[in-house]
């Protein structure tokens, strides 16, 4: 009896000891080492393995931001792109929504057309307002493949509340990383709900998230993360009523974020630092 209450007892410790190690991965002073590159716009990875062989998830790069793309939802999957005050200036907004001519010649390619009267707006994942150092950085976020069907006040409201508070943040000496994506399908617009335009070639996303890595300012080549990155996300249901509420309302964990799309983000960090990173919300910040 004695023996078998000092087996538990052991067990239980060493149950407790294991628990404790599991929990606590890496020491919270723990400055990752690794060389990430301050211009790059997918610095953190490409959480879908994105490619040129994968139709719908087809990887565009060009200098201003990185795209999967979807050609059977004829919009994108996610954008990724770096914000700092390089890529900030005076150039007046282009307005130039047009086709994307990088896609495969032979795949539908949405126009402006697509979206007249629909009720949905044509909206930005990376914004106009992060490229305008200079005409053509400004007008490469009017190509429609960054553009996606997107409930008007969700727009103009609650999602253009959050990309002013990333300026904000650039503007208080940090560097930030964004990833914007879609999921799901089915929003409800100016004129009701929609599950697709264009007959059936865009698809009218269900939600669009968000992901902001914040790091400080820095005059190198590179930046290097810690356990104390702040990293906002969001997800935003694609209705005019998610602008009853503020972007703080949505906030969520990457890790509900990889659960919902499948993909692994921020994949070029240590997986022991993704794991601390990626299960915290923002709350007591934002
Ligand atoms: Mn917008
Ligand atoms: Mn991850």
């Amino acid at each position: 009896m004695r023996q078998q209450l000092k087996t538990i007892t052991l067990a239980a410790v060493l149950l407790l000891a294991f628990d404790a190690c599991r929990t606590i991965p890496i020491a919270a002073s723990r400055t990752v080492a690794i060389d990430m590159p301050r211009a790059d716009n997918m610095a953190l990875g490409n959480p879908s393995n994105a490619s040129a062989s994968t139709p719908d998830n087809y990887l565009l790069v060009k200098p201003q931001y990185t795209i999967s793309y979807s050609r059977s939802r004829g919009i994108a999957n996610w954008v990724s792109w770096h914000l700092n005050q390089s890529w900030k200036g005076d150039a007046r907004r282009v307005d130039a929504f047009r086709p994307d001519l990088a896609l495969p010649s032979d795949w539908y390619a949405a126009r402006t057309g697509d979206y007249t009267n629909t009720g949905f707006d044509r909206g930005h994942l990376c914004p106009s307002d992060d490229r305008d150092a200079n005409a053509s950085d400004n007008a490469a976020t009017f190509l429609l493949t960054n553009i996606v069907p997107q409930a008007p006040r969700h727009n103009r409201e609650v999602w253009k509340n959050l990309e002013e508070y990333e300026r904000q943040l650039i503007n208080d000496g940090s560097d930030v990383y964004i990833i914007a994506g879609t999921s799901g399908t089915g929003g409800n617009g100016q004129n009701g709900y929609a599950t697709t335009l264009a007959n059936g070639k865009l698809t009218v996303p269900a939600t669009l998230y968000k992901i902001i890595v914040v790091v400080p300012r820095g005059s190198g080549d590179t930046f290097q993360l810690t356990p104390n990155t702040r990293i906002i996300a969001v997800n935003i249901p694609n209705v005019q009523t998610a602008a009853d509420k503020p972007w703080r309302a949505y906030l969520t964990t990457v890790d509900a974020l990889e659960q919902l799309t499948g993909y692994d983000f921020l994949s070029n960090i240590p997986t022991d630092l993704q794991q601390l990173i990626e299960s915290r919300v923002d709350g007591s910040n934002s």
